[in-house]
């Protein structure tokens, strides 16, 4: 059953459907899972100190705290060293599925011949998943038959080409499909969004200050929120895709109606216990050492 656009004096709010999430199961494979990867995030992206990273590193090169058997030297003092970027990072995924499903027994580190396209495919697959939970999460708003088709035939495109071989994934032409979704998730968007009329004014709100304030409905995609205060705000159907979420202070709040807030935002929010958070997420471990 699909409540949302739920209408009332006030105008519609996004209710997220709970009851018939048939994506579930491929949402799920969409978590991160350390244990089985072989650290490709560390190895693979372009790293700035600035950003929250150890030292500023090339793409292609093992951050220095890489250890032989993938694991972080400093993972339990990466809160403590203020590792903002390695705790906020996020790879939907595509960290595993490149090393046991594309790769299984060969990494980049004992297959350095073969570690670039390693690399290469890990990223594209990291784009697509990126992409899916996006589209899943937008099949968990909408009402509307005409673009919930649409949005499930994009999620079938998708696993389509993230189950083909790794040279036919680093053949891909991902950019036609990028803009589908783009397009599909932008009316989507339009749609959750009761609330447009703030979104004329600012996409900055960098420090702003809204502690307990009714979001309900508002409109904050691709907005820049470093810093802002949402304690205790009212958030249903409040739209959150693509914002800038670094230290944005979301303890004792209620987002677990908001739309489109991935793992990486709640990650580089600062929330803590009392903080809710959409079903699909998890809280971070960070949270109980701020
Ligand atoms: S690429 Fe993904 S699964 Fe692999 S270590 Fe990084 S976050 Fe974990
Ligand atoms: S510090 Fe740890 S988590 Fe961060 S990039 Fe280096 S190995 Fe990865």
């Amino acid at each position: 059953m699909y409540e949302l656009f739920k209408q009332s004096s006030g105008g519609g709010i996004a209710i997220r459907n709970i009851k018939d999430n048939k994506y579930a199961d491929l949402a799920s494979t969409l978590k991160i899972d350390c244990e089985k990867c072989s650290g490709l995030c560390c190895v693979a992206l372009y790293c700035m100190k600035t950003d929250g990273f150890p030292a500023n590193k090339e793409a292609g090169t093992p951050c220095k705290n890489l250890m032989p058997d993938f694991r972080c030297a400093i993972h339990s003092n990466l809160v403590r060293k203020n590792m903002r970027g390695c705790l906020a990072y996020d790879c939907f995924g595509a960290g595993q599925k490149t090393t046991q499903i594309y790769y299984p027994n060969r990494d980049w580190k004992t297959n350095p011949g073969q570690a670039n396209e390693i690399f290469d495919v890990f990223l594209i697959v990291f784009q697509l998943h990126q992409m899916l939970w996006y589209l899943i999460e937008a099949s968990s708003f909408i009402s509307d038959d005409h673009l919930k088709s649409d949005i499930d035939a994009l999620i079938f495109e998708n696993q389509q080409m993230t189950n083909q071989s790794p040279d036919e994934i680093l053949h891909l032409d991902i950019e036609k499909y990028r803009l589908q979704v783009n397009q599909a998730l932008k009316q989507v968007s339009g749609m959750i969004a009761s609330d447009s009329t703030h979104k004329t004014l600012s996409y900055d709100y960098f420090g702003t200050n809204f502690k307990k304030e009714d979001l309900d409905g508002r409109d904050f995609s691709m907005s820049l929120m470093i810093a802002a205060n949402l304690e205790g705000c009212s958030l249903q159907g409040t739209n959150f895709l693509g914002a800038d979420m670094r230290d944005t202070n979301i303890k004792n709040t209620d987002l677990s109606g908001c739309a489109f807030l991935t793992q990486m935002q709640i990650n580089s929010a600062k929330g803590n216990s009392n903080t809710k958070i959409p079903e699909n997420l998890s809280h971070p471990n960070s949270w109980q050492e701020l």
